[in-house]
């Protein structure tokens, strides 16, 4: 079906709810995105009619809670292109991800003298993880600069890459710049040093087609709330030789292959890397979530986000004093500005009693920040059911603002 804004918004009920009076025009989604009553109902209809735990039991319902859980890694397999659904791991989100990577595959590898580099866009959740292995191991963290633009300078990051560098961890799309980064050419870099290259996809998931082999990456990090699914669960994708090396991260039930108290053998992936009960529901909703992005007309989508992506550009430009940081032209909408006529965390509340929902502060990318010179930004972030209306409203609201603060 060709990809119809109003259509695909009549699937998410908060949207046509009323905040302050006001109808809502919600430009958070880089925070995390609203879900379409397809996820609600996925998620109601396992815990009205399917709830057991999984993998464990010998009855109806918990073969059903079974069959539910893996059939979600399968659609997270397939949506990501992952060559096998064994190479897909189950997390609480991108954080989560990322934490094991860094535990499980980088900790026993690394030592003095090794490199990870990173890059200044990066969120806090692909630096703290990297910082704390670092400080256990004795390796190095160096970060790939940025252009003024706001895109990743990979001359630079080129001349960074030698042998002591053993793993790149870089964000596909950045949360506070929109800018979509030239994930082949990392992974290509990555490797041409004999490096990994871990990606961070929190935000690639509801913009960008995903096809891990076509990119070469060797992990990839994802949340599903990122992407109309449910919070609290995630994914890694992981080359499955790699996933197949990596020691248990967390112990605990479900990863183990027997248990004796002098001794433990461990589970084969994905199981070694779940310890405990997982979040079922979560990822029953997360492959609704992913079964309602794949209805949706891909190209589309791209052209819907195009143009938003100009429309805001344009209007936001227009807006006295406004500066907007992250100027790619292949940019994600997602809208990261300063105002000289005021604070940031003066502009946001006026917005919210507008009913225009946005994100003020350094969006978990401190470094971004300091390298622009800047404590914070207001960041207005776009999803697929976003409209150009909404944009115009964010507009009127900042109109409003400045009657009121300059
Ligand atoms: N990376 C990026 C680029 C993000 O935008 C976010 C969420 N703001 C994260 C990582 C962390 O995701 P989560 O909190 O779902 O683990």
């Amino acid at each position: 079906m060709p990809f119809d804004v109003q259509r695909i918004r009549s699937d998410f009920p908060i949207l046509s709810g009323r905040v302050h009076g006001k109808p809502l025009v919600y430009l958070d989604n880089a925070a995390t995105t609203h879900k379409p009553q397809q996820v609600i109902d996925a998620i109601v209809g396992f815990y009205t009619h399917d709830n057991a735990n999984v993998h464990r039991g010998m009855h109806e319902l918990a073969r059903r809670a079974t069959d539910g859980y893996e059939a979600a890694r399968g659609k997270v397999a397939r949506f990501v292109g992952a060559p096998d659904h064994r190479s897909v791991v189950f997390t609480s989100g991108t954080t989560d991800a990322v934490n094991l990577v860094a535990y499980a595959y980088a900790e026993p590898r690394l030592k003095a003298g090794d490199r990870i580099v990173l890059t200044h866009m990066e969120h806090h959740s692909n630096i703290v993880p990297w910082q704390l292995v670092a400080e256990r191991t004795g390796a190095e963290i160096v970060a790939a600069p940025i252009t003024d633009a706001g895109e990743l300078d990979l001359e630079a990051l080129h001349a960074l890459l030698d042998e002591r560098v053993k793993i790149v961890a870089a964000a596909w799309v950045s949360n506070t710049l929109g800018t979509v980064n030239d994930v082949r050419r990392l992974a290509s870099l990555a490797h041409g040093v004999g490096a990994v290259l871990l990606l961070d996809g929190a935000q690639a998931l509801a913009h960008v087609p995903i096809d891990v082999r076509e990119v070469g990456c060797d992990f990839l990090a994802l949340s599903a709330h990122k992407a109309l699914g449910p919070t609290g669960i995630g994914a890694l994708y992981a080359k499955p030789e790699l996933l197949g090396e990596m020691p248990p991260f967390k112990g605990g039930g479900e990863m183990i292959e027997q248990v004796t108290f002098p001794h433990t053998t461990y589970a084969a992936p994905p199981a070694r890397f779940e310890a405990g009960t997982p979040n079922i529901a979560g990822a029953i909703g997360f492959g609704a979530a992913l079964n309602y992005l794949s209805s949706v007309d891909r190209e589309g989508l791209a052209a819907h986000e195009r143009e938003l992506t100009a429309y805001g550009t344009r209007l936001l430009g227009e807006v006295e004093g406004l500066r907007i940081l992250g100027n790619s032209p292949t940019k994600a909408p997602v809208f990261s500005f300063t105002l000289d006529w005021a604070h940031p965390y003066d502009v946001a509340p006026i917005l919210d009693h507008m009913g225009v929902a946005v994100r003020t502060g350094h969006h978990c990318t401190q470094p971004l920040m300091d390298r622009f010179g800047l404590p914070a930004t207001v960041r207005a972030s776009c999803a697929l059911y976003t409209t150009r209306e909404e944009i115009d409203a964010l507009i009127t609201a900042l109109g409003k603002a400045r009657e009121m603060l300059a």
